[in-house]
């Protein structure tokens, strides 16, 4: 036998027929066993609350007096905290602004323990609150509050018909907030629950568009003097639509209705790399510029504009093709060298497994609270960790603080975080109605510490202030009003 002690805990390793106990005599959770007799391995396993665990072998029966007289004032080894249920689940939709953020509240069996978790889809909000609402209760109240992956599995395979965005966003909401108990319970912020640290704080990225390459310049040289190190550059609204200010066809003709958006996409993708030529020139060549593409180019367009701001070295252009140009993929990588993030409109961890294990792209450019939350995002940051694909999650103005906060602690834990997307930052206003949001300084973002996400939500001034069903609206046309997919 031999005896190692470390700390508080003591490990005896005994021959491989006989018995390896643990003992934590200081831990104050576990109870002091009652005495009893010993006369057989059932008895000892037993008083040690091991079952028939098959880390014990052998028979206490063989053992010597004094040894069995050890293990006989021994503690049983813990069994955790106790159990809690899940007693409530329900959705807040909130519109601090102009847009719809929708946050899952949990309750639970323990007073006074809930969770909150992001599940924001502005584009349909009231499905995503009414999905949560309608459904979730009677799927989710009295189950263990503990068990984050089976809740979340129970959710997700109970619809049998699955993975759309409207259900994933409720999905999101339920797990997200789950962790966020688990945190809480375990008294540490979500980031230590991970793993904690990987760096001090999370890198961002804000945004400089603008209407003319002189202007965005100017918007990038602001950013900088702020402290950031990457701005996102944009010509006109989301990639383009306006680039050149042409009046359409379709609007003359009456086709459509006024508020449809027009994009001319040549115009665009020649007025892109005349942006990055003008940065550049301005600013630098320190600043790490991103693009995002939006999906709204023709695949080949697409190629060619990554080609042409190759030598502008971009830190990456985003989502150059649409989910149904992913066919293009292997063409895309051998025709260009820029750095590409993707994902941000794939609805399942699934549709990320064969780019990223061909290395299709660099960054996982992914919608969290769309693939089901933490859990999911997880997994795919950990699968990028093999193929050196890092995170630059999806977090725009319709990402709840909640859903932000979420991100930045995953972020501070994950070797291959990249950047996070910090455009907007966290307004005053935006700050009552979600207390402890995260603070960003010098272009890196901070979380609290306090226990769990570290956000809540001012309920009360949110049921003044409901999300409506004004969501974006993503009618692009083209110069006869033919719609473009993003
Ligand atoms: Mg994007």
């Amino acid at each position: 036998m031999v005896g190692i002690t470390c700390l508080n805990i003591k490990v005896y390793l005994l021959s491989p027929d006989k018995m390896l106990i643990f003992n934590n005599p200081k831990s104050n959770i576990m109870k002091k066993p009652e005495k009893q007799n010993i006369t057989g391995r059932r008895d000892a396993l037993k008083m040690m609350g091991l079952g028939s665990a098959g880390i014990v072998t052998g028979n206490l029966a063989d053992m010597s007096p004094a040894w069995a007289n050890k293990v006989e004032k021994m503690t049983p080894p813990s069994k955790g905290l106790p159990p809690i249920k899940i007693t409530n689940v329900k959705a807040i939709g909130v519109r601090p602004g102009n847009i719809d953020l929708v946050v899952v509240k949990v309750e639970t069996s323990e007073p006074g323990l809930y969770g909150l978790g992001c599940a924001t889809f502005n584009q349909r909000a009231l499905a995503v609150i009414e999905a949560v609402n309608k459904y979730l209760p009677d799927l989710c109240i009295g189950r263990d509050a503990e068990n984050i992956e089976d809740m979340w599995r129970v959710a997700y395979y109970s619809s049998y018909w699955r993975n759309g965005p409207v259900l994933n966003n409720g999905i999101s909401g339920l797990c997200d907030a789950l962790w966020d108990i688990k945190a809480k319970r375990a008294n540490m912020p979500l980031y230590q629950l991970l793993g904690g640290k990987s760096r001090f704080a999370v890198d961002c990225y804000t945004s400089g568009d603008g209407q003319s390459p002189e202007a965005i310049a100017e918007n990038v040289q602001k950013a900088m003097d702020d402290g950031f190190r990457h701005v996102r550059i944009g010509a006109g609204r989301y990639g383009g639509p306006g680039v050149l200010g042409a009046n359409p066809d379709f609007r003359d003709a009456g086709y459509g209705m006024p508020t449809d958006r027009f994009m001319f996409q040549r115009g665009y993708a020649l007025a892109i790399p005349k942006v990055f030529e003008v940065v550049r020139k301005r600013c630098g060549d320190e600043v790490e510029l991103i693009h995002d593409i939006h999906e709204l180019l023709e695949p080949r367009d697409a190629i060619n504009v990554c080609r042409a701001v190759e030598q502008f070295h971009p830190y990456f252009i985003e989502d150059p093709l649409s989910p149904e140009n992913t066919h293009w993929w292997k063409l895309f990588r051998e025709s260009t060298s820029v750095p590409i993030a993707m994902g941000e409109l794939f609805n399942n961890v699934n549709e990320y497994l064969e780019p990223m294990s061909n290395r299709r792209f660099d960054y996982i450019r992914c919608h969290v609270s769309q693939i089901g939350g933490i859990t999911q995002a997880m997994k795919i940051a950990h699968l990028g960790e093999w193929f050196n694909i890092k995170t630059a999650w999806h977090g725009p103005t319709d990402t709840s603080p909640v859903g932000h906060a979420a991100l930045a602690h995953m972020e501070l834990v994950h070797p291959n975080f990249g950047i996070h997307e910090g455009r907007g930052g966290f307004s005053d206003r935006l700050s009552e109605f979600f207390p402890g949001c995260p603070t960003i300084k010098n272009g890196y973002m901070y979380v609290n510490e306090a226990p769990g996400v570290g956000v809540e939500i001012n309920e009360k001034l949110a049921s003044k202030y409901p999300a409506t069903n004004d969501g974006g609206r993503w009618t692009t046309r083209k110069r006869d009003g033919t719609i473009i997919s993003p």
